[in-house]
């Protein structure tokens, strides 16, 4: 079978969010909280998707996260030739935050596992969370 191959860019609006990006490399995870309903986003939002307010704090994610659910992806898409072995994702609750990162421990983890989250750069040299089991 024949195939062609398509690159997608994406060019995201990130001002109102840079702090975010900035924490990443500060070794500092951020979402965001509404200041009108409560609302928490992560990632973070610059406006509440709930009651359309734009008056947002921004909230540090840090301590310990219980892991929700994950995946393993087995064939890495393009732009993650790096992770050609196979990459987990997975997505932990940190108090009122669900935060998304990449499990690096042994095997796969579980639904339940504590984890501690870091930032860090990957092989191609962006800013990702990692998980690592407590
Ligand atoms: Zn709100």
């Amino acid at each position: 079978m024949e195939s062609r191959t398509f690159i997608l860019k994406h060019a995201l609006p990130v001002a109102r969010v840079e702090r975010y990006w900035k924490g990443l490399e500060e070794g500092k995870i951020y979402g965001t909280r509404c200041r009108s309903c409560g609302a928490n986003f992560y990632p973070p939002q610059a406006d509440c998707s709930f009651c359309y307010s734009s008056d947002m704090e921004w909230v540090e994610v840090a301590g310990e996260g219980v892991v929700e659910c994950f995946t393993r992806i087995q064939r890495p898409p393009q732009g993650f030739e790096f992770a050609s072995g196979g990459y987990t994702i997975a997505v932990a609750r940190f108090g009122g935050f669900k935060v998304m990162g990449w499990f690096r421990g042994e095997g796969l983890p579980e639904v339940g596992m504590k984890v501690k989250a870091k930032t860090g750069r990957d092989e191609s040299g962006v800013w990702k969370v990692y998980f690592t089991p407590l």
